[in-house]
């Protein structure tokens, strides 16, 4: 199920505020030094540093 449309504009990584892009049905942070990955569940973002995947 595709993001709400412009909803990905809003949205913003907790942990560093920078732009998220969204991949595989994770919400991906753009900056190089934090790169974490948010779960989307049932098509609703969750945006909680403890929900995300440290990158690799
Ligand atoms: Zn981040």
């Amino acid at each position: 199920m595709p993001l709400e449309a412009g909803l990905l504009e809003i949205l913003a990584c907790p942990a560093c505020h920078a732009p998220l892009k969204e991949r595989d049905a994770e919400l991906i942070c753009t900056a190089q030094d934090c790169g974490l990955a948010y779960p989307v569940r049932d098509g609703i973002p969750v945006l909680l540093v403890d929900e995300a995947r440290r990158p690799a």
